[in-house]
């Protein structure tokens, strides 16, 4: 019988990642760390010159805006909220009670005005809608988040909080997709040059449901989403590493995006998967940091 040893197996041995007893939640070694550290500066050294606008936004969003952006529409599946005891003291003492015998202590939370943000460009729409419009030159933006997925699993490219490094173009039809266009060659030159086997497919969000399946479809037909993939835990089905996105007006409509003629912006994003690409990097190279082609080496740390 084949006793091969799991990827996830061997990440824990090595210690890159560290066991919590929850599938899709993990600490990171500090050398883990250093790959994805060395990565953003490769993304920045990419990007940096276009000029986004930097923003960092904690891994809760305002549960207001998670409603408005219809999240639980498409992916409740995946959402995240945050509970908190809100109760009196009598309440405190039944909920010590149902710990103390094993029963369900979490009836009572409340919703907090927190939510666990999916994307890491969720919270930057209504940052944006507030400020008016656009400028003529359009919106670039940079966010990078812990993201959360309720999507546990024993595949350590799908956790369930995981960073995603985005930028977020908003502008006219032509100006957005030429972005997620340059995105797309940026990509693939940059998995390249660290020795990462790359291809580019069309894929599509799993929405929920049956209405979902003809969402699904319909974001398959028009181009709205393509997928950089790279082998991680199986070659026959690589691993989307880096999505490329097309909204095209329906968060400016959502949101209030306008342009300076006040037309709706469209709007497109790139997402950087940060732990897929370095456990890309772990499973193309090996485990250990030190043993890595001079080549890739040279171009992750000079
Ligand atoms: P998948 O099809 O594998 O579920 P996705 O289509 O849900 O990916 P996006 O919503 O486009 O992914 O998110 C942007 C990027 O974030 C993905 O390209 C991927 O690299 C990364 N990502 C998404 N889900 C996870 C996860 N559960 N664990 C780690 N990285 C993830
Ligand atoms: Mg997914």
């Amino acid at each position: 019988m084949d006793m091969q040893v799991s990827f996830l197996d061997r990440l824990f041995d090595a210690g890159l990642l560290i066991e919590t007893g929850v599938d899709g939640l993990y600490g990171r070694s500090g050398q883990f760390e250093d790959v994805i550290a060395a990565f953003e500066r490769l993304i920045d050294s990419v990007g940096g010159a276009d000029g986004a606008e930097a923003m960092r936004f904690p891994p809760g969003m305002n549960r207001e805006f998670f409603e408005t952006s219809g999240y639980m529409k498409s992916f409740p599946q995946l959402a995240g909220t945050v509970h908190s005891f809100c109760g009196s003291e009598l309440d405190h003492m039944s909920l010590l009670k149902c710990m103390e015998v094993g029963e369900d202590w979490t009836k009572g939370q409340e919703a907090t005005d927190i939510v666990l943000t999916p994307a890491a460009c969720y919270p930057l729409y209504p940052t944006v809608a507030r400020r008016g419009k656009l400028p003529k030159s359009g919106g670039l933006y940079d966010l990078q988040s812990y993201c959360f997925r309720h999507e546990p699993s024993k595949d350590p490219a799908r956790q369930q909080l995981f960073r995603m490094r985005e930028y977020v173009c908003m502008g006219t039809e032509q100006h957005v997709t030429d972005f997620r266009q340059r995105w797309m060659d940026r990509g693939v030159e940059m998995m390249k040059s660290v020795g990462l086997d790359v291809a580019i497919d069309i894929a599509n969000d799993p929405f929920f449901g049956r209405a979902g399946k003809m969402l699904a479809n319909n974001q398959r037909d028009q181009n709205l989403k393509f997928e950089l993939l790279i082998p991680i835990t199986s070659t026959a089905k690589p691993t989307a590493c880096m999505s490329f996105n097309y909204h095209q007006d329906a968060f400016g409509t959502k949101w209030g995006l306008y342009l300076e003629d006040g037309s709706t912006a469209h709007t497109a994003c790139v997402g950087f998967g940060l732990e897929r690409i370095a456990l890309a990097l772990f499973h193309t190279h090996g485990l250990d940091v030190k043993a890595w082609p001079e080549s890739v080496r040279a171009v992750l740390w000079g």
